[in-house]
């Protein structure tokens, strides 16, 4: 038997864990016991305990938010540590903090904190705001909106932007940055919103996180900087399958026309003479009127208009002008979305043009980088502006020009193996990256190897039982002498509850002639629903013919159309719950992570096996790396990561143990291919029919009526 450090014996741990579950829980009147539930509870905080990384599958109704918060907290009683608890959706973490975390004080002896952890961006820099209401650079509006919202923070609000309301062009220059803080020698240090809820988190048993912030937390540890949390030992991922693609996003590296444009706003946009914005004009101020020696006061201002107000704008244009080309060497491709790139790219007529840009853009980056470093330098001789964050910016800046310097030149490069290279152009962005190849090399080694515990968890993880796939793709196959497994099934009775029905008449959803041949029925069938229906493309153009095809009929019968890209998805959803007669159409982010309970949800209508995009930079690049081991690039990428989507979009029916419906999958590629076993074999066992849809909508509504 292990024994924990300091903590209790195996025995006592995991026997309080059982207590909780079988003696205090079950007083609750809404509480219904799940063996599952104790089941993962216990693997939790023998996890914990033993210094293990546990992977867990926890089917819909487990009630997994419980299974791991229960044990973490016990067990942060016992090591005065926090436990890290992630997840993946702004949604998971509402629910933690508004719904489990204050069930879990009702439930425990002794008071606790669970304190949410955000990102730098979320917060206010109070310095920030300070100097923008007293910069005589700023425009009448900005001054304004800085100063009713300096009112409504000392009446009380919460120095947190979800909990706010500011413009886009006032949050960017008020925002906190880690690069710009001057921490202790900041005269707001004590009130500063970041550094009381880091205070708070340091002394909390549980940490309420995201996957975005862990994931930046540890990419800045690695290049060496502060991280964000405070080095937890424990860690519960939930929604753990989004985790590769989460650290794909901070472990790689891009450079945006955003960027530049959100760097010009915060450091110095010329406007015109008296409405400059930006921190540097509000410096310019400070130093014209710092007591200081007149000679050495003329040297500062004018290593500040000459190597820095003169030399910036210069610097923007050539930046433009780098993304001009670059999204004209993109558009020349003729394809769209993200694009895998490499060293032929820049040799195009437009990528010729791009890479010639970008080496004047690199000298001006690099003379950029010099000036800052001199005016640095000239005002710390002058003991000037330390306490007043001057150095501070003036490092975050020397920061971000060095960072885009080397960014450009890696991706400027495509050759590296280990990396995927990319980029993209927008109606908003125009974007060049590279992304590790091998994310998992990069988790194994820097986050599971130095943690002493993790539990990843998620209702999908598992191809047929089997997480191989998940824990090669995550790094965790580097651990296996530490890891545990387990796989709980729902335990919900799919039998009573869903039906499935497959098409098995219909041509590919992206042709012409599927709609046309399905509208009809689909109507119908959505009609006889009263809407309470959500139908999911894989792709923007094919949810446009949906809408194209559906919008009449439905109109017609009174029936609301929604469609993802019309609102922001939070706002669609809540009109869906709110309108009881409406068919919400779908993309990508509507396969997961969204619960609509009961009656409101009737059917779930799925139009094609959701493959990812072939020429996705990263698709190939994996693919290609299979094939070059031997490996079926099919069978062990693109299938097993298209049934885990698969799983989560069937998933998104039976939400409560009372939940009843239908899921119709439109592809006959399910029924007709030999692969469709696979995909029909990973969902759990339910009323399943295959037929021409035209029938099949007809029995699905039988069904459903219990006829
Ligand atoms: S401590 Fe840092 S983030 Fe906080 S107000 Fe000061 S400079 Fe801004």
């Amino acid at each position: 038997m292990t024994l924990a450090r300091g903590g209790p014996d195996s025995g006592d741990f995991l026997e309080r864990v059982r207590f909780f579950f079988e003696h205090r829980l079950p007083h609750r009147p809404d509480y219904e016991q799940r063996p599952e539930q104790l089941q993962m509870a216990l693997a939790v905080a023998q996890a914990l305990q033993g210094e293990e990384l546990l992977v867990v599958e926890a089917g819909t109704g487990t009630g997994k938010s419980l299974a791991y918060l229960i044990p973490s907290l016990l067990w942060a009683f016992d090591r005065r540590q926090p436990v890290v608890i992630s997840t993946r959706t702004l949604n998971l973490q509402q629910q933690l903090l508004e719904k489990d975390i204050p069930l879990l004080r009702e439930l425990m002896d002794q008071p606790f904190r669970a304190t949410p952890a955000r990102g730098w961006s979320n917060y206010v820099c109070l310095r920030r705001l300070e100097s923008v209401q007293n910069s005589q650079q700023a425009t009448p509006e900005l001054s304004h909106e800085a100063t009713s919202l300096a009112e409504n923070l000392s009446l009380g609000a919460p120095g947190v932007r979800q909990q706010l309301q500011v413009s886009d062009p006032l949050w960017t220059v008020i925002q906190a940055e880690s690069a710009a803080c001057n921490r202790q020698l900041c005269p707001y240090f004590q009130d500063c919103y970041l550094f009381r809820e880091r205070r708070e988190m340091e002394r909390s048993e549980l940490i309420i996180a995201n996957h975005s912030l862990v994931m930046a937390d540890l990419a800045l540890r690695r290049d060496g900087a502060p991280g964000i949390l405070p080095r937890p030992e424990c860690w519960i991922l939930d929604e753990g399958h989004h985790l590769e693609e989460v650290a794909n996003e901070h472990l790689g590296r891009s450079l945006s026309l955003a960027d530049l444009n959100r760097l010009r706003q915060s450091v110095y946009e010329p406007k015109g003479k008296v409405n400059d914005a930006g921190w540097l004009p509000t410096l310019r101020d400070r130093l014209a009127k710092a007591p200081v020696p007149s000679d050495s006061r003329a040297r500062m201002l004018e290593l500040l208009d000459r190597g820095l107000l003169t030399s910036l704008p210069t610097f923007y244009q050539v930046g433009e002008e780098f993304f001009h080309w670059l999204a004209q060497a993109i558009l020349a491709l003729g394809v769209e979305g993200r694009i895998p790139i490499n060293s032929d790219f820049f040799y195009t007529p437009e990528g010729s043009q791009c890479r010639q840009v970008s080496e004047q853009w690199a000298a001006h980056l690099s003379s950029l980088e010099g000036s800052v470093r001199s005016l640095h330098q000239a005002v710390t001789e002058n003991e000037l502006e330390a306490t007043q964050g001057g150095l501070a910016e003036l490092q975050s800046l020397m920061d971000r020009l060095k960072g885009l310097r080397n960014d450009l030149e890696f991706c400027l490069f495509p050759d590296s193996q280990d990396w995927v290279y990319w980029a993209q152009n927008s109606a908003h962005d125009t974007q060049l990256g590279a992304t590790p190849l091998d994310v998992g090399e990069h988790l194994a080694s820097d986050f599971f190897g130095p943690a002493r515990s993790v539990v990843v968890t998620s209702a999908t993880l598992a191809v047929g039982k089997d997480l191989s796939y998940f824990e090669q793709r995550v790094g965790l196959d580097q651990h296996t002498h530490r890891i545990q497994r387990a796989c709980l099934d729902s335990p919900f009775d799919f039998m009573q509850s869903a039906y499935l029905g497959v098409a098995t008449d219909l041509p590919d959803p992206n042709k012409n002639g599927f709609w046309t041949q399905s509208r009809e029925a689909l109507s119908w069938l959505v009609q006889q629903l009263q809407g309470r229906t959500f139908l999911l493309t894989t792709s923007h153009a094919s949810l446009r013919l949906a809408k194209e095809a559906l919008q009449a009929p439905l109109a017609q019968a009174g029936i609301r159309l929604l469609a993802q890209g019309q609102a922001p998805a939070g706002m669609l959803l809540d009109q869906f719950r709110r309108d009881s007669r409406a068919l919400l159409i779908g993309a990508d982010s509507f396969w997961e992570g969204v619960d609509v309970p009961g009656d409101d949800l009737s059917c779930v209508i799925l139009t094609r096996l959701p493959f990812r995009v072939p020429n996705d930079p990263l698709v190939k690049a994996h693919c290609r790396r299979l094939e070059e081991e031997g490996l079926n690039s099919f069978a062990n990428y693109q299938m097993p990561q298209a049934i885990l989507k698969f799983r989560q979009g069937f998933g998104r029916l039976i939400r409560t143990q009372r939940d009843r419906g239908l899921v119709l999958v439109l592809d006959s590629r399910l029924y007709h291919k030999s692969y469709g076993s696979d995909f029909m074999g990973a969902l759990p066992r339910c009323q399943r029919r295959a037929g021409r849809l035209a029938g099949l909508v007809q029995d699905a509504m039988k069904w459903l009526r219990k006829e």
